[in-house]
C-alpha cells in the first residue's frame, strides 16, 4: 500500500488483512514501537519520526527483511507503508527473490490535499490496540477512549499540524518514483480513497483482481 499519510493505508492494510487472513506488515508501526520500547534503533529513527522526514533506507529496509524472515508471510502480506523510495523498493525485490517470491499489486491511494491536512489534524489513535478514530469524522462512542479496548487515544507526534505539512511535502516529492517504479513493472493500480472505507476497500479489493 503506498500513498500519502492520512491516505487510508493503515485503515485499508488492516481491512484486508482481516479479509485475506495474511498479515500486516507496517513500517510505520514497528518504528513507533521500535520507540516506544526505547530500542536502539527506535531512538534512532525518533528524530526523524519526530520533524515528519523519511527514516533511513538502511534502518528500514533491515526491519523489512527481519520481518519478512518470520514464518507468517509465507501465505502472503499485506506491506503498509513501505517502500517509500526506490532504493526500498529494489531492496524489497531483492528480498522476495531471496525467498522465491514476487509482489502481486502495488495500490496507490489517492486522496485530495485539503483532505488528507484535515484527516491527519484530528486523527487519534489507541495507545493500546491501535486503531484510529478522527475527533468529528470518525469518533470513539467516548471521547477519548477506544471503542474496542477502551485504551487511552492520543494524537501522534508526526500529526501536529506544522508537521504534516512537511509529511505531505516529503511524500509527494518521494512517493512519485515509488509508484513509477511499479507502473513501470505493471503492478501499479491507482484507486480513489475519498469516502467511506467500504467503498475504498471495495475499489481496492476490484483493483486486485485487475
Ligand atoms: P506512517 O505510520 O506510515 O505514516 O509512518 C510514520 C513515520 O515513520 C514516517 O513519517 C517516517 O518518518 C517513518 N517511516 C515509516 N515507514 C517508512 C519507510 N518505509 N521509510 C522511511 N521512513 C518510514
Amino acid at each position: 500500500m503506498i500513498g500519502p499519510p492520512g491516505a487510508g493505508k493503515g485503515t485499508q492494510a488492516r481491512l484486508l488483512s482481516g479479509r485475506f487472513g495474511v498479515p500486516q506488515i507496517s513500517t510505520g508501526d514497528m518504528l513507533r514501537e521500535a520507540q516506544q520500547a526505547r530500542t536502539p534503533l527506535g531512538r534512532e529513527a525518533q528524530r526523524f519520526m519526530d520533524e515528519g522526514r523519511l527514516v533511513p533506507d538502511d534502518v528500514v529496509i533491515g526491519i523489512v527483511d527481519r520481518r519478512l524472515r518470520n514464518g507468517d508471510v509465507v501465505g502472503g502480506f499485506i506491506l503498509d507503508g513501505f517502500p517509500r523510495t526506490v532504493a526500498q523498493a529494489e531492496a524489497l525485490d531483492a528480498i522476495l527473490a531471496r525467498g522465491g517470491a514476487t509482489l502481486d499489486r502495488a495500490v496507490a491511494i489517492d486522496v485530495p490535499r485539503a483532505e488528507l491536512v484535515e484527516r491527519l489534524a484530528g486523527r487519534q489513535v489507541c495507545r493500546s490496540c491501535g486503531t484510529m478514530y478522527h475527533r468529528t469524522l470518525d469518533p470513539p462512542t467516548t471521547p477519548g477512549t477506544c471503542d474496542r479496548c477502551l485504551g487511552q487515544l492520543y494524537q501522534r507526534d508526526d500529526d501536529r499540524e506544522e508537521v504534516i505539512e512537511r509529511r505531505l511535502d516529503q511524500l509527494a516529492k518521494e512517493v512519485a518514483p515509488v509508484a513509477d517504479y511499479y507502473r513501470r513493472a505493471s503492478l501499479l493500480r491507482r484507486v480513489d480513497g475519498t469516502g467511506s472505507r467500504e467503498q475504498v476497500l471495495g475499489r481496492i479489493t476490484a483493483s486486485l483482481a485487475a
